[in-house]
């Protein structure tokens, strides 16, 4: 109790009880699509609603924090953000703020990736008017996935950021608690943190900045004693999101320091990290075999019984892309392929057909390739459909139909989302296990699916989220960046 009494105390910065507003808009933002985010995509929770379950509410409530949530919208990744869906956000936010009266400080639940139509840079406008409302004095704290690109003009306007330090993601909880517990230690200590960043010219996709290997493993496990290090508070790498071709678009890495005075050993930290990146730029490779989609799906059919998972990497929905990419279902199909399952194509019309024809029954589809008419073609097919989502759930986003084709069965969702956990196939009667090939809309695979996986392949597919950054039609990123530009030099300062 005595512990408690003193927590409380500590935190409630002897005076008052200390006052903290939240929000949250987070999305990874893809420029490559040809599609719009729109607003109906995003979930926003707002008021009680957002504290629901979330360690580092529960954290701010056990300290003695007052918390004033504003609104937190999360939306799938995808194309560009629509602006009105960007604004209405926004006004609710800073609303929210002006209500809130008197606060300290303010925690920023962010991916980082966001891009919003006709807006050079949403998250640094966002929160050069947030500045405007509450002045230099309230401390903002935020946490962000390490696949975003937060800009200098954002970043000069915050005074402690954090990001994951896991990729496949395990440590969001963890992330967004470190967050709210540095944004409390400092307005405990009554600390002015700095930031100091480098940014690395090197554009990297996501399947190649694993952190549960070499070289991102051993430089990723040097941020905790860096954290630890004296005057110091954290430090985080992002890898940044290359799929959108921007001029913040880059690897990054950041240490934030208790006061301006130890700036200069923040940045030296800085520097020697970002230096150790760049060195070891031509070691961050794909971890799983790759190749085109043909070699990789006979590879497949060498395994024997194993349960094999092939991603399609270009049509990667957890990173922006449509969905509806037909081109690995076109191949198991043309290379007579059983025991197949394709996880899953979206197509809310062929999914109508479905519904109409009924369980057991079969019917002609033109599937797939209606919002990615760039890379693929839709594909004519006889289908017989096997599972039909119930009527509860088939009202809802996540309605879905199982088809069978010459032993390749296919998923057909209602909108645009990725088979990421074991529930996403139960949800679809299905277990993976039970196939010798599981394709799924993903580039590296979710904790889940990377642990239960017996064999990884990566099937290089043309699409929205190509993994051949080269061959990417840039034309706003810095150059020269890495590997666009592969005979550059670069020093980190
Ligand atoms: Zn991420």
């Amino acid at each position: 109790m005595l512990l408690a009494v003193l927590t409380f105390l500590s935190c409630s910065n002897n005076s008052h009880k200390l006052r903290i507003v939240t929000l949250g808009i987070s999305h990874e933002s893809n420029t490559f699509a040809t599609t719009f985010s729109r607003e109906s995509e995003f979930i926003v929770s707002r008021g009680d609603d957002v504290l629901k379950g979330q360690l580092w509410a529960d954290y701010l409530k056990n300290e003695g924090i007052e918390v004033i949530p504003t609104l937190h919208a999360g939306g799938w990744p995808g194309g560009v953000v629509e602006r009105s869906a960007y604004e209405h956000f926004r006004k609710e936010i800073l609303d929210g703020i002006r209500k809130a009266g008197r606060i300290d400080g303010i925690y920023m639940d962010m991916h980082g990736a966001l891009h919003v139509e006709d807006y050079e840079d949403a998250q640094a406008s966002l929160i050069k008017e947030i500045r405007e409302i509450v002045g230099p004095d309230v401390l903002i704290s935020g946490s962000f996935d390490l696949h975003g690109n937060p800009s200098d003009e954002f970043v000069r306007q915050i005074d402690i950021l954090t990001a994951y330090r896991t990729a496949p993601h395990r440590d969001g909880d963890e992330t967004r608690l470190r967050a709210v517990t540095l944004l409390c230690d400092a307005l405990k200590d009554h600390l002015k943190p700095s930031i100091e960043s480098v940014t690395i010219p090197i554009l990297v996709p996501g399947e190649k900045s694993i952190t549960e290997v070499l070289p991102l493993k051993d430089l990723y496990s040097k941020l905790p004693d860096i954290s630890k290090a004296g005057g110091m508070m954290d430090a985080s790498i992002f890898a940044g999101y290359c799929w959108a071709d921007l001029p913040r678009s880059a690897m990054r890495v950041f240490v934030v320091a208790r006061d301006k005075k130890y700036s200069s050993r923040a940045k030296d930290y800085a520097v020697d990290l970002a230096q150790q990146i760049w060195d070891a730029r031509d070691k961050m490779v794909l971890d799983v075999p790759a190749g085109p989609i043909e070699e990789m799906i006979n590879k497949a059919s060498e395994s024997g019984n194993k349960t094999v998972f092939i991603s399609d990497s270009g049509d990667n929905t957890t990173a922006g892309a449509p969905g509806d990419n037909t081109q690995v279902l076109a191949a198991l199909l043309e290379q007579g392929c059983k025991n197949a399952l394709v996880a899953g194509i979206v197509d809310s019309e062929a999914l109508n057909t479905c519904i109409g024809t009924g369980i057991g029954k079969s019917t002609r589809i033109n599937l797939g390739g209606k919002v990615d008419s760039t890379f693929c073609e839709q594909v004519e097919i006889e289908v017989r459909v096997l599972f039909l989502s119930p009527d509860s759930i088939m009202e809802t986003d996540r309605g879905l139909a199982v088809v069978e084709t010459d032993g390749v069965k296919t998923v057909i969702l209602k909108t645009r989302r990725s088979f990421t956990e074991k529930k996403d196939f139960r949800e679809a009667g299905l277990n993976p296990m039970d196939f010798n090939i599981v394709v799924v809309k993903l580039g590296y695979l979710f904790p889940e699916l990377r642990d239960m996986a017996q064999v990884h392949l990566m099937a290089l597919t043309s699409g929205f989220c190509n993994l051949d950054i080269a061959s990417l039609p840039y034309t706003r990123v810095q150059r020269p960046s890495y590997p666009i530009d592969r005979e550059m030099t670069w020093n980190a300062e």
